[in-house]
């Protein structure tokens, strides 16, 4: 298990210590830089600012909830972490692509090849089985069908759903669907699992349930960042940044949190 990493560039012998190459490589490990974000959204005669300004920087391996109130900006910033967006003004970085000024095409190779998203209401074809729509991702990668079967089923099997591959959503508890849901994620081996509330439509036990598997894919290797506003949620991860009127409010490394 790896130290929490500062949110802040590292010197150089904390790098060391975390197994990171050191010495004049500022940006070795990061998986996001974002520099001044701004969103603006036009309505009407006025301009919504949704984002205004936001810097952070998440490395490789880091679990970060991304905290704040309705409205404070968390789904605005989520979309361009996501590269679901653009921004209005700003940088942003994920994984060595400069994205802000991409286009659609390029947005979306980017976007299936880098991240893995986690839905609230899961997003699952009603009518495939579990292994189906988790093969899905793949079909537009180019794995033969005998490829994408294995990783399918191993996906299931990160999420211990292996003896429920042939089952279809409706034939699934609510904890279950968003498990299969994390293993349509993770099966493309992205670089980020991207989570927009993703307990919002469960109960408590089913939701400590899911969060503790987020923990387990963490102690993995997994980059996590999980968008939410409720404080029980984001107490899980390793940092929680609180979001406010479009800006960090606050960025906390929890000493300790998510260690085995
Ligand atoms: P959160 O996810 O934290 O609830 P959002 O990112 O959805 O916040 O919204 C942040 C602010 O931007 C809110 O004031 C919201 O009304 C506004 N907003 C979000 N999306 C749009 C949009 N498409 N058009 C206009 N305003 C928007
Ligand atoms: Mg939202």
């Amino acid at each position: 298990m790896q130290p929490a990493t500062n949110p802040e560039p590292q010197p150089a012998t904390s790098a060391a210590a975390s197994g990171a190459t050191a010495n004049g490589e500022g940006r070795r490990g990061e998986l996001i830089r974002a520099e001044g974000l701004w969103r603006s959204y036009p309505m009407g005669s006025t301009v919504v600012d949704a984002l205004r300004g936001v810097d952070l920087v998440i490395r490789h391996n880091e679990y970060v909830a991304i905290m704040g109130p309705s409205g404070s900006g968390k789904s605005t910033l989520m979309n361009l972490i996501g590269c679901l967006d653009t921004p209005t003004r700003g940088q942003y970085t994920l994984n060595g692509h400069a994205v802000a000024k991409l286009d659609e095409d390029e947005l979306a190779r980017i976007r299936n090849r880098e991240i893995g998203f986690v839905f609230q209401t899961f997003n699952l074809l009603p009518r495939a089985s579990a292994l189906r729509n988790v093969e899905l991702p793949l079909i537009y990668a180019s794995v033969t069908p005998q490829q994408r079967r294995e990783r399918a089923q191993e996906a299931l099997r990160q999420v211990d759903l292996q003896d429920r591959m042939d089952h279809r959503p409706n034939q699934l508890s609510g904890g279950q669907r968003q498990r299969v849901s994390i293993a349509r994620a993770l099966v493309t081996k992205p670089a980020l699992l991207l989570a927009d509330e993703p307990t919002g439509n469960l109960d408590t036990a089913t939701s400590v349930e899911i969060m503790a598997l987020f923990e387990r894919l963490h102690r993995q290797g997994h980059t996590i960042v999980l968008v939410t506003h409720e404080r029980d949620i984001a107490a899980h991860a390793q940092r929680i940044v609180t979001i406010r009127d479009g800006r960090i409010e606050h960025d906390e490394v929890r000493a300790g949190a998510g260690a085995s």
